[in-house]
């Protein structure tokens, strides 16, 4: 079909996305259209250091290269449907990332969500890796709207873009920018291996954002293959959503440690840790605590021995309750009396203060939804009781899990 009866959309689409490509992918893009390769390094500071996304402002590019670039490529990150300012300086988005009706719909299979959470001079942004999660951690939010799928290279680091884009500022250094990248919103990274890889090395190229490794975390429930080729590619901060101590417990919390179970997913963390060349670098163990189910102080002795010979650090998560589940938030003597427990046996650990709670940007609530979320549960759970009712089951809905105490 010759290009001027295709509809402009379609012609859009067949458009490379610039965004997303990685250093190496952009010298690849100028070279198969014929241009130098030094004109990767222009487009990726224009991009990621600028926040440009308009060719015709590249003012050293030439006008022809310019309207060559419109012809084949765009720029285009995930637009932003909403934004949430919490008292507390917390700023959340809602991305779209699907057709456009369903996003505004507040649909959660177009939309996914990102935190920038300011403290001090530093700004975490927790960036989401896929539309929604198959991995069905019995405790999180994103898991129960189930897997759509991944986001593309662009889809991430149109987050950052985006985000920092929002404060006016690209660059490290300015107030109020993105210093850190956490992989901790919506999705499974490791699920996402090659988009998620590209996405972390633009955070780090010194053309891009400049970010130290150390300032990039790519946070795991533990898809261990995955982990093991992580090493190979990239030296990123990790982090193990780790939850329980012992395989029992962490196959109702975490499913798939069915399939990697912990002392499998610790020598994986282990081998990924000693591959990196800086021997102070420690793994962020991420363990959420729940009232009754994994806050009892025989959970946290079982917790240092498991860790004894790791180099870790411990961040305690007080569940975020959500509506779909029956879990509690740990109460806070028992939040205190788990961390003196590990501090005792000698470990660094910090608890992760609850940010954004008038936004609801708290971990494991990013769920892309637009609609009040107490209302949403409700309906949930009604459309699950009486789907269950007719199934002649009990009327326990299905997506709430009930863990035994311990
Ligand atoms: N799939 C990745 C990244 C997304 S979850 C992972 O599992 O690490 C990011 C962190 O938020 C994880 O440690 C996860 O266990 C935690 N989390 C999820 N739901 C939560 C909730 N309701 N309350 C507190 N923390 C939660």
């Amino acid at each position: 079909m010759p290009v001027e009866s295709q509809p402009e959309s379609s012609v859009e689409e067949q458009k490379v996305n610039l965004l997303g490509l990685s250093p190496s992918e952009m010298v690849a893009f100028f070279e198969s259209v014929g241009e130098k390769s030094f004109r990767a390094t222009q487009l990726i500071k224009w991009i990621h250091q600028n926040g440009v996304d308009d060719f015709d402002a590249m003012s050293n590019l030439s006008k022809p290269l310019r309207e060559k670039l419109k012809r084949v490529a765009v720029i285009k990150a995930p637009s932003i449907i909403k934004q949430w300012d919490s008292e507390d300086g917390t700023r959340k988005f809602l991305f779209q990332v699907g057709n456009d009706s369903a996003a505004k719909e507040g649909s959660s299979k177009n939309a996914v969500e990102a935190v920038f959470i300011p403290e001090g001079d530093r700004g975490t942004l927790c960036v989401s890796s896929q539309v929604g999660c198959s991995l069905d951690c019995s405790f999180c939010a994103t898991g129960k709207q189930g897997f759509n799928r991944d986001l593309s290279a662009a889809e991430i680091i149109g987050q950052v873009w985006a985000a920092a884009k929002s404060y006016g500022q690209l660059t490290p250094k300015a107030p109020r920018s993105v210093t850190n990248v956490v992989m901790m919103g919506m999705g499974e990274p490791l699920m996402n291996f090659d988009n998620v890889v590209a996405a972390m090395t633009l955070m780090m190229d010194d053309n891009a954002y400049g970010l130290s490794k150390r300032r990039v975390t790519l946070s795991t429930a533990g898809v261990v293959p995955a982990l093991d080729r992580l090493g190979e590619v990239t030296d990123v901060s990790l982090a193990i959503s780790l939850h329980a101590a012992n395989d029992e417990l962490r196959n109702q919390l975490v499913p798939i440690n069915k399939k990697y179970p912990i002392a499998m997913l610790l020598d994986s963390a282990k081998r990924y840790i000693e591959g990196v060349p800086d021997n102070r670098r420690k793994i962020t163990i991420e363990y959420t605590l729940i009232d009754h189910v994994n806050d009892r102080p025989h959970h946290a002795h079982q917790l240092a021995d498991l860790l004894k010979d790791i180099p870790v650090k411990i961040n305690l998560i007080p569940f975020n309750p959500f509506g779909l589940v029956d879990y509690k938030r740990v109460s806070n003597n028992a939040l205190r009396r788990f961390q003196d427990i590990l501090i005792d046996a000698g470990y660094i650990v910090t608890v992760r203060t609850t940010r954004g709670d008038d936004i609801d940007a708290a971990c494991g609530q990013l769920a892309g939804e637009v609609n009040d979320r107490t209302r949403r549960s409700e309906r949930y759970k009604k459309s699950q009781l009486s789907a269950n009712l007719k199934n002649g089951e009990s009327g326990k809905p299905e997506a709430i899990r009930i863990v035994p105490r311990t």
